[in-house]
């Protein structure tokens, strides 16, 4: 096992490969749990296949899934010498931006399989466009399916040329992109270089990954905490829970909930149970706060420095993309947003901009409405006040999700915050 560890998104059009490069993935690195692999070696001998073969366990996989069972790639975990990995909801899934977006799934990092006969395909764009805006860092593409196209270089070339423009298009860093030529499914280029690759000369997917640059986690930035839960706990007295996000939190600072407006001096942090004088980003705390009783804060509070406080939104503009709403989104509209910890119904009061997701460039000043597919800049009034960060401060605290009608209609990152 490493000692650093990485959430990993899988993203790509439906069939390119999603499935089966995880399951490759976890095979190759024996990540399949012994019992699996037991099992399917077990039926394959039984049925004359003689030993434990990949394309064996694909098959019952395959099967399962036609059977109307559900492969659950996510929270699947395999390591390299570097890291330890686990992935993350995949888009598709039906909470993956919602997860992504509260922290539950935050990817670090991605794959983004292409299918070398499909090339890119409307969710490979859909999916970039997602990973730019929620904040993935780096992209690993997989040109896969080569097997289908007779590991022709010029095939491969021509998808990376294809997944370079939409890179462009998007404004994805892309000499942080690596690509490469595998097949998921016969194993190339995954564990170790492909015999049938000859042309090409550089990574596995497995170097490649083992090769990401750590995260680096956000101490620099301010501190911002927001809270899950608020208990009274004997002894102690009020004790907000909830994630450090940003920043670093000291016993002896002065904080403030926002926005509840309420502060005081930081008294005691605990963490596992035990009392630490500091706890950093990613930590999960509880705390207590001189003169904070269980009713001057609640969940969906932003806990900062008394000097640099959670900004609160009287109105913010943001850049949202429409994933699936049945109908039309009009000015007016008020559904309920999800950020961080909050919750808070918010209308769309003015449809400023609606953008091309493919170009980035505006597309219609001033549109009427947006719908499935749309991505616009809009002006947010949020019902009760709501604390949130322009994206390019904080972006840990600068993305929402949109749910109406039980599902995530919408996705969104904050550009400017006009305060109260
Ligand atoms: P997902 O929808 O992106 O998760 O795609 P799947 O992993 O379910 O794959 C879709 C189909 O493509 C399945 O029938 C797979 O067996 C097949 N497939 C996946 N990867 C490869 C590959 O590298 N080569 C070939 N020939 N078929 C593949």
């Amino acid at each position: 096992m490493s000692e650093q560890h990485q959430n990993l998104a899988i993203i790509g059009h439906v069939d390119h490969g999603k499935s089966t490069l995880v399951g490759r993935l976890l095979y190759e690195t024996g990540s399949v749990p012994e019992h699996v692999i037991e099992q399917h070696r077990e039926e394959a001998e039984e049925k004359g296949k003689g030993g434990f073969e990949f394309a064996y366990v694909m098959d019952n996989l395959a099967e399962e899934r036609e059977r109307g069972v559900t492969i659950d790639i996510a929270h699947q975990e395999f390591s390299t010498d570097e890291y330890d990995f686990t992935i993350v909801d995949c888009p598709g899934h039906r909470d993956f931006v919602k997860n992504m977006i509260t922290g539950a799934s935050q990817a670090d990092n991605a794959v983004l399989v292409v299918a070398a006969d499909d090339g890119v395909a409307p969710q490979t764009q859909e999916h970039v466009f997602l990973a730019r805006t929620l904040g993935i860092d780096e992209l690993i593409i997989g040109v896969n399916k080569m097997d289908v196209v007779d590991y022709k270089e010029s095939t491969f070339d021509e998808v990376v040329d294809e997944v370079n423009q939409l890179l462009q298009q998007v404004q994805f860093n892309t000499d942080d992109a690596s690509f490469i030529p595998i097949s998921a499914f016969e194993g190339d280029n995954i564990a170790e270089p492909s015999d049938n690759t000859d042309w090409y000369d550089g990574e596995t997917l497995l170097e490649a990954l083992n090769d990401l640059p750590e995260p680096e986690p956000p101490t620099d930035a301010s501190l911002r905490l927001p809270i899950q839960d608020v208990y009274t706990i004997s002894g102690i007295g009020t004790v907000p829970v909830g994630r450090i996000e940003t920043g670093v939190m000291n016993t002896g600072d002065d904080v403030v909930f926002q926005p509840s407006d309420v502060g005081g001096e930081v008294k005691t942090i605990e963490m596992h149970h035990e009392e630490v004088p500091k706890a950093e980003p990613g930590d999960n705390v509880g705390f207590n706060v001189r003169g904070i009783g269980k009713d001057d804060i609640r969940r969906g509070d932003v806990c900062g420095p008394a000097d640099d406080p959670p900004k609160v939104a009287e109105t913010f503009q943001a850049q949202i993309v429409v994933m699936q709403h049945p109908s039309v989104i009009t000015a007016g509209y008020t559904p309920v947003f999800h950020a961080h910890t909050a919750q808070v119904a918010c209308t769309i009061e003015s449809i400023d901009k609606k953008m091309d997701p493919s170009s980035g460039e505006v597309a219609e000043e001033d549109p009427d409405f947006i719908q499935s597919g749309d991505a616009a800049v809009v002006t947010i009034r949020p019902q009760k006040p709501l604390s949130i960060e322009p994206s390019s401060e904080i972006p840990e605290l600068g993305s929402f999700a949109i749910r109406d009608m039980g599902q995530t209609i919408a996705a969104g990152k904050v550009l400017e915050v006009n305060e109260k």
